[in-house]
């Protein structure tokens, strides 16, 4: 019926595909009965059907969902809760539905701002599927059926310290972010100055690369220079996941100038939001108004703040860093065990396995990436790949993930790592 039915760009996950019915907490279940422990949905961040969140959203979708346009107190209690984990200058929200919508109005937004249309880019970035964000991510116009950056599109290298040109004892955080600067001279030279930079906080699409200590605070200064504005892209890594801090911009230490969120702010349910300054709002604000129909509806913001109660109330941030930290040291452990695991990086619970066939050349290894996700499957648990090279496992549960799930994890794999090595 899906081959049918619905459009052929649209694939599914693993070999024989999972009909899932059922989700609960960190797990879910096939027709058959069969459980998974899902190790990659960052969306159902506090779990899947969290109790809280389902009977709030029931509870408010059968008393009233309407627009954004009459007065209601959940957006504004939300915009106020959500504002609170936010840097003090990040203080106004505009309510969308998706990731994909909350980049298109940050670039807005952005050129309104700087009254510039160049955007610098990450290479092996993902910021969307509108038009536009498929413009600026390298990761779907260098893929498979893309054309290319347009002219007002640039790319600076991912600044990946395993595999890229800098390592981290290489100050690599500076020299990264310089290619900033030539990427703005590039588009001076092509009459589109920049007027945005988009960077995900740590970054997924690129395969779980941490940012170089100092990468976006250097970034930051060259961006400014270029009178170009810093848009973080917290759609996979906000809301506490990498444990540190709540969101993952923080952990280097910069501010930016507008926040886009998506997938964990819902736990599921189709939200997205983007916070700015006053300053570049009112920018925005220059007689053509914005409005998005479902965004910050009653039920949505509902959905909105139970998920900001129930990670404060389970005190799933400090979960999250205390988990991960164990995860990351026992898949640490792997790689003395095994030559194929090059390299175990990640913060909190947003982490990835980049798998090698030589450690000194780095040749990838794709096809042993891609059968360890299908055995795992076999042992009930979820995994998928990611990165350029598509080797690296990546790893980014729902956050209720616990420490005997982690123990399980690192001993299947394990045991699937030792299987396939004979
Ligand atoms: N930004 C990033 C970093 C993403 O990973 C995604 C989705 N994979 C998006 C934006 C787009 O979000 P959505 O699919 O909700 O439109």
């Amino acid at each position: 019926m899906r081959r049918r039915l619905l459009g052929p760009s649209l694939s599914t996950s693993y070999g024989e595909p999972i009909h899932v019915v059922r989700g609960v907490g960190q797990y879910l279940y096939d027709a058959e009965g069969n459980e998974y422990l899902d190790c990659v949905n960052n969306v159902c961040h506090v779990g899947h059907c969290h109790p809280k969140v389902v009977r709030v959203a029931q509870e408010q979708i059968a008393v009233l969902n309407t627009n954004t346009r009459y007065l209601h107190e959940n957006i504004v209690q939300y915009a106020e809760k959500l504002t609170e984990t936010l840097p003090n200058r990040l203080d106004v929200c505009f309510f969308v539905s998706s990731g994909s919508e909350a980049n298109e109005l940050a670039l807005r937004m952005a050129r309104a701002h700087s009254g510039r249309d160049g955007v610098i880019v990450v290479d092996g970035a993902y910021h969307g599927n509108t038009s536009t964000m498929v413009d600026i991510s390298p990761y779907k116009y260098n893929g498979p059926g893309g054309k290319g950056p347009p002219s007002f599109v640039e790319a600076v290298s991912m600044p990946d310290t395993y595999r890229g040109k800098y390592r981290e004892r290489d100050n690599a955080g500076y020299k990264y972010a310089q290619e900033i600067s030539t990427a703005a001279t590039a588009l001076n030279d092509r009459s589109h100055p920049p007027g945005a930079f988009f960077c995900e906080s740590v970054l997924s699409c690129g395969g779980q690369i941490v940012l170089p200590a100092g990468y976006l605070t250097n970034a930051y200064g060259v961006v400014r220079e270029e009178n170009a504005f810093y848009v973080a892209d917290e759609v996979q890594v906000g809301f506490g996941r990498v444990g540190t801090h709540f969101w993952a911009f923080e952990t280097q230490g910069v501010v930016p100038d507008i926040v886009t969120m998506g997938k964990p702010i819902g736990n599921g349910h189709p939200l997205g939001a983007v916070v700015t300054t006053r300053e570049i709002a009112e920018s925005f604000a220059n007689g053509m108004e914005y409005f998005s129909t479902f965004g910050g509806n009653p039920v949505s913001s509902a959905v909105g703040l139970a998920v900001l109660e129930v990670l404060e109330e389970e005190k799933l941030q400090e979960h999250a860093l205390e988990v991960g930290s164990g995860l990351k040291a026992g898949l640490d452990s792997l790689k003395g065990r095994y030559e194929a695991v090059g390299d175990v990086r990640g913060i909190g619970l947003f982490l990835g396995v980049e798998l090698v066939r030589d450690r000194e050349t780095l040749e990838p290894d794709r096809k042993l990436a891609s059968q360890v996700v299908e055995n795992m499957k076999k042992e009930g648990i979820l995994l998928s790949t990611d990165g350029p090279l598509h080797n690296v496992i990546k790893i980014k549960p729902p956050l209720v993930f616990s420490h005997s799930d982690s123990t399980r994890l690192v001993e299947t794999l394990d045991r699937v790592l030792s299987d396939l090595r004979h």
